[in-house]
Formats: structure tokens, C-alpha cells, sequence
């Protein structure tokens, strides 16, 4: 409002003097006044308006640069000054912060790609170069897919699934396997994360072998042993309380050592992804009836066994495979289902997916325990599980069966009722009869 004034004064004042010269000197001599103050005005203007379009043609706008001015020029070169004073402060702070942004990403131990819409590499840090094998200089704005160019790669990152981080084993780097994570952000921007897990993977390996050769190991002279106690067993001139006694324990424990160290055979055989899962049509219906008969032997008419067949629909996997995952949950609803309960085994397609699933009216498991029932020797009675001949490994051999069938696991159950456990099987995987 002030500058308002101020500039409306300054009109006034030239127009008083005007007037002032009028009276005293003639109409004439104000206009010639008035005339000459007036381009006074303009050149004044102009020569700063020049002054300013030279300074906005300048290529590095510093406030030292800027033009002086006077008059209301001044006033508009001072907020200018300060505009660029502001504005090169938060250029510099910017360019501290990008700094510092590039120094700890470069020291990171993960690599990270930032991927624009189009999956072009926008930017990435050093380890993330040694990782993949690229080159942000040269690589920058390519497709990654040109550049990391493995089918499992170009798969995960066609899926855009990411909730599950990805294994590369044959990287540009040799002997390097790395982890790669996607991570969305912005818009339709993706960060993809790479972390060196060949130290991980090696003692992995290490330990997997270690316990299939343990394994290994230890069924000779189980079988040896297993066999000297049948035999001793058999023995009429064993004939004391206690030897029968002995012979029997070591016997019961031994069959314990064997199906353990099956069990173990079996989980390292389906860790090793070498052994791919074979992929022929499997006639459940006929797998189960198979299984419902040992499953009657086991059960030794102390439970009411029943099977539902729905659809004679097969299921494209290994037979092997899901005769253990059926088996296990099978002979798990009979172990923890006390006498005269009842089990049924049934065989379903729900909405095109197959469904497999087991129902006891057994004791049931507290909901705390469910979540981690599919760990190695999770047990929630080690003693029960020990009495009714468990090795604690049932569940883990039916997680992975599932994981290599694509199918998933549901856990439902009520404590003193009984559990329900589901298989899922997707789409893809059922062959239906006709
Ligand atoms: P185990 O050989 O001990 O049965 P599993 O891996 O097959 O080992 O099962 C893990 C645990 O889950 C068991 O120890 C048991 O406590 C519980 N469990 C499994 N199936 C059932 C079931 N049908 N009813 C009640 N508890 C069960």
C-alpha cells in the first residue's frame, strides 16, 4: 500500500509542477516540460529493462550479477537478488543432500537399480553394477532385460509378484549368487535390490549334504541292527523277563531311527532342486483308495475311516510326492485321533481348484501352535508325537511337496473337536476326466 502511494505521489508531483510551470510560464512551456520529464520516465525504464534482459540471457544466474537499479528498479532488483540468494542456498543444499544420498548408497552392501515404468535402468550404485554385471554409463535408460538376460529373471520381473525375492544363480559374475528383490514405488517405478548370498547358499549346501549323508550313513547299520533284533527276537533260548523286555525297546527304538532317518532322506531328496518334481497325470482317485487301505491297517479298525471322492479330476505332479504329502496328513489324523473318532479323506474341485483335504474329530491344536506346525520337529506334545512312532518331520515333507506342486496348505482346528487339513491345488494343475 506504501509503494502505491509513494508511486502515486511521484505522478502528483510532476503533475504540480506542470501546473506550477503552466501559470507561470504558459501552456507551451508545461506541455514542453511535462514532455521532457516523461521521456526521462521511459528512458529510464528501458535502460533497466534492457539491463534485466541481458542478466535473464546470462548462462550462470549468480546475485553478484544482477544489474543495479534505481528508482523502483531498485526495489525490484533487490527481491530479485534475494530470490536468487534463496534459491542457489536450497541448489547447494540439494546437491549436499544428493551427494550424501550417493555416498551411503555406494557404500551399502546391497545393490539397488531404480527401474522406470518401462523397466529402463534409470540409476544405479556400484554394487549393484558388480552384481548384475552393467554399467550405469553406458547402460543407463536400456531395458534390464537386455542386460540381465536369464528366463527366471525375465519371468520375475513379467510377474511383477513382490512378495518374494528372487534366486539368480547364473549371474555375469561367476560363482555369484545373488537375491533379487523388487520393490515398488512412485509411479509404477520399481527399485530392484540385490544382495551376494553365495556364502549363505554354500552353507546351505554344505548343510543339506551333510544331513543326507548322515542320513545315508546311518541306514546300513540301522538295518543291520534292526535285522540282528528280529532274529534275537525270534530267539526261543531269549527267554528272561527283562532281555525280551530289552530286545523289545531296542527294537521300537531302532524303527524310530529308521523312519527318521527316511524321513530325512526323503526332505533332503525334495530340497535338492536338481530333483525336479516329475509333471504326469496322477489318478488320485486310485492313490487314495491305495492309501485309505494302509491307512485302515494303521488305524486297526479303531477309527471310522471314510473316503469322498467328488471328481475323478487327476492332478499333473510326481505320484511319489503326493503319496507321502497325502500319507502324512493321513496318518497324522489317525496318530492324534484318539479311539472310535472319525476321519474322512476327500477329494474335491472347488471353483476349478482341486482340493484334498482330511478331517478328524481328534484332540485338535491350540491356534498359537498352527502357525509353525510345518517346521522341522515342531511337535505340540513331543511325548504323544514320540508314543504314536512321529519323527516330527511329517508336516515339513508335506510343505514341500506342496511348495513343488504350487499348492497350499490350510490349517483349521478346534481344541477337543478336531482339525481339517486342506490342500489346495491351482487350476493349471488339475487334468479332468474327461
Ligand atoms: P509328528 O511326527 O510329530 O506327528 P508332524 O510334522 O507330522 O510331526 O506334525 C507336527 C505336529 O503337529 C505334531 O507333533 C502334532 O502335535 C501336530 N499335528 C499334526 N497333525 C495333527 C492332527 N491331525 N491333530 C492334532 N495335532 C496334529
Amino acid at each position: 500500500m506504501s509503494d502505491i502511494w509513494q508511486r502515486s505521489s511521484n505522478i502528483l508531483f510532476i503533475i504540480f509542477i506542470t501546473a506550477v510551470v503552466w501559470m507561470m510560464l504558459g501552456s507551451v512551456n508545461a506541455l514542453i516540460f511535462f514532455s521532457i520529464v516523461m521521456l526521462w520516465i521511459v528512458l529510464h525504464h528501458t535502460r533497466h529493462i534492457v539491463a534485466l534482459e541481458r542478466w535473464l540471457q546470462l548462462s550462470d544466474h549468480t546475485p553478484g550479477s544482477i544489474p543495479a537499479g534505481s528508482g523502483a528498479w531498485d526495489d525490484v532488483f533487490a527481491h530479485l537478488a534475494r530470490y536468487v540468494r534463496q534459491h542457489s542456498q536450497s541448489r547447494e543444499l540439494l546437491s549436499l543432500a544428493l551427494e550424501r544420498m550417493r555416498s551411503v548408497t555406494s557404500a551399502m552392501p546391497d545393490g539397488i537399480v531404480i527401474l522406470d515404468e518401462h523397466d529402463r535402468i534409470e540409476w544405479c550404485n556400484p554394487v549393484a553394477e558388480q552384481h548384475l554385471g552393467i554399467n550405469l554409463t553406458l547402460d543407463a535408460g536400456q531395458q534390464i532385460t537386455y542386460l540381465v538376460r536369464q528366463i527366471p529373471f525375465v519371468e520375475y520381473l513379467a510377474a511383477r509378484k513382490f512378495s518374494n525375492p528372487l534366486i539368480l544363480k547364473q549371474t555375469r559374475q561367476q560363482d555369484m549368487i545373488v537375491s533379487l528383490q523388487l520393490v515398488p514405488y512412485g509411479y509404477n517405478q520399481k527399485l530392484l535390490i540385490s544382495r551376494d548370498i553365495t556364502r549363505f547358499e554354500k552353507v546351505e549346501t554344505m548343510r543339506r549334504d551333510f544331513i543326507a549323508n548322515v542320513s545315508h550313513e546311518l541306514r546300513t547299520p540301522l538295518t543291520v541292527i534292526g535285522g540282528f533284533l528280529e532274529t534275537l527276537s525270534a530267539d526261543e533260548n531269549v527267554n528272561s523277563g527283562f532281555n525280551k523286555r530289552a530286545l523289545a525297546l531296542m527294537t521300537e527304538q531302532t524303527t524310530r531311527m529308521q523312519r527318521l532317518v527316511e524321513d530325512l532322506l526323503i526332505l533332503s531328496r525334495l530340497e535338492n532342486e536338481q530333483n525336479k518334481a516329475s509333471e504326469k497325470a496322477v489318478n488320485v482317485v486310485s492313490l487314495l483308495h491305495g492309501i485309505l487301505q494302509d491307512a485302515e491297517s494303521l488305524s486297526a479298525g479303531r477309527h471310522q475311516i471314510k473316503l469322498n471322492i467328488a471328481t475323478h479330476d487327476q492332478l499333473l505332479g510326481s505320484e511319489q510326492e503326493l503319496r507321502s504329502a497325502f500319507g502324512n496328513l493321513i496318518s497324522n489324523a489317525i496318530r492324534y485321533t484318539p479311539d472310535n473318532g472319525e476321519i474322512t479323506i476327500n477329494w474335491e474341485n472347488r471353483g476349478g481348484q482341486g482340493v484334498f483335504f482330511v478331517q478328524d474329530s481328534g484332540i485338535g491344536i491350540e491356534s498359537e501352535h498352527i502357525p509353525r506346525l510345518t517346521e522341522r520337529f515342531y511337535r505340540v506334545d513331543s511325548s504323544r508325537s514320540r508314543e504314536t512312532g512321529g519323527t516330527g518331520l511329517g508336516l515339513a515333507i508335506v510343505k514341500h511337496v506342496l511348495n513343488r506342486h504350487e499348492a497350499r496348505l490350510e490349517i483349521t482346528s478346534e481344541v477337543g473337536k478336531g482339525s481339517r487339513f486342506t490342500i489346495w491345488f491351482p487350476a493349471k494343475r488339475l487334468v479332468s476326466e474327461d
